[in-house]
């Protein structure tokens, strides 16, 4: 099929393919496998990891998975990430190991570049998909580094019920909505749990505010900030916390403190050319992965801030894959 126009046509003497994902998590890879069993040959940018984009997205970085069906006694992340892959590249998907670092939505074929070739002719694809995901927001503690995921979290639904977490004692650090969500959450397997907020309030909705503070199980310390985590070399056991007016500092033995300050969507490769909210997640019709350009459909935590599971990002996928088919079948 000769590629798409809309608009002005780009002229390329290099690969031009029906659809590109971008993103190797389980929103892309979900797409690929769908796109690929529907014969678009599609080609995937799982990113590299010298770019800073590590290839499987963010459960490459975590251990056990509980909570993604099909697996009833759990699977290590990087080994889903791995299963993921194979599926795509069983029905026909070419898996490239690079970062796209820059593409133009202005026009139909959509052209983009890999990173380090941003001077050379581009790639065209007719439709793409974003799937580049999204990473927590960290704050850099002392410690921080020795202790993520050895006791910090930044999710409460995927770690929580985790054995090092339960009936113990634990932390959260927030005052929006996210920290009164994972607070009461966690008050579910935690034997306590504190919030600890810069701020003298919440900026939590009522609701949600309203349901932390009649919490038994939950005290929120004001006016608190973490400074240092610490513990044994394995696990976490400590948070050394100070106050912001008094500056006096003192110790909360916790075996878990979870981030609920946000995430960082990873849509600087198309800020300014697709419309995104304020927090930067791209908006996509509800309903649907369709962005703002028709041709360029969003998938995974890149568009969603509310659910971030492997699961919805999976489906997300799998709808921007049956909207291509549908849009290029439509086109034919
Ligand atoms: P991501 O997984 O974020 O993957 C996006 C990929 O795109 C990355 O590989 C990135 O390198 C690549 N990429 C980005 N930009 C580019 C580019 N320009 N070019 C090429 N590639 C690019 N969810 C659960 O359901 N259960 C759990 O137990 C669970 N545990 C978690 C534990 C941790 C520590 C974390 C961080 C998350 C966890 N999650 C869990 C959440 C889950 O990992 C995410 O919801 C899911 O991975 C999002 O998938 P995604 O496909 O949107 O993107």
């Amino acid at each position: 099929m000769a590629p798409l126009t809309n608009g002005s046509v780009h002229k390329s003497t290099k690969i031009h393919s029906k659809v590109v994902i971008i993103g190797s998590g389980p929103a892309g890879h979900t797409a690929a496998v769908y796109l690929a069993r529907a014969n678009l040959n599609p080609v995937l940018f799982e990113g590299f990891m010298a770019n800073g984009f590590a290839a499987g997205g963010q459960l490459t970085t975590t251990t056990e998975i509980e909570n993604y069906p099909g697996f009833p006694k759990g699977i290590m992340g990087p080994e889903l990430m791995d299963k993921f892959r194979e599926q795509s590249i069983r029905f026909g998907t070419q898996v490239i190991t690079e970062t796209v670092s820059k593409i133009d939505l202005s026009a139909r074929p959509f052209r983009y570049w890999r990173e380090g070739q941003e001077d050379e002719e581009p790639e065209t694809a007719d439709a793409v998909i974003i799937a580049t995901g999204a990473s927590a927001k960290r704050l850099g503690l002392k410690g921080e580094d020795m202790y993520w995921q050895s006791g910090i979290s930044a999710c409460a639904v995927c770690d929580g019920a985790v054995p090092i977490f339960r009936n113990k004692p634990l932390a959260v650090i927030g005052g929006g909505d996210s920290a009164a969500e994972e607070a009461t959450y966690l008050t579910k397997y935690g034997s306590h749990v504190y919030v600890l907020v810069r701020r003298g309030e919440l900026r939590a909705s009522k609701i949600m505010a309203k349901r932390l503070m009649n919490n038994p199980k939950i005290t929120v310390l004001w006016h608190t900030v973490a400074t240092e985590c610490q513990g044994d070399g394995d696990l976490l056991n400590n948070l050394r916390l100070k106050n912001v007016f008094t500056g006096e500092e003192k110790d909360l033995p916790v075996n878990g403190l979870f981030y609920a300050i946000g995430h960082e969507p990873a849509t600087a490769l198309v800020r300014n050319q697709l419309h995104t909210d304020e927090e930067g997640y791209i908006i996509t019709v509800p309903g649907t992965t369709q962005t703002s350009i028709k041709g360029v459909f969003a998938a995974g935590d890149v568009q969603d801030k509310r659910y971030r599971q492997a699961i919805t990002s999976a489906g997300s996928g799998c709808m921007a894959a049956l909207e291509v088919e549908r849009l290029l079948s439509e086109e034919e």
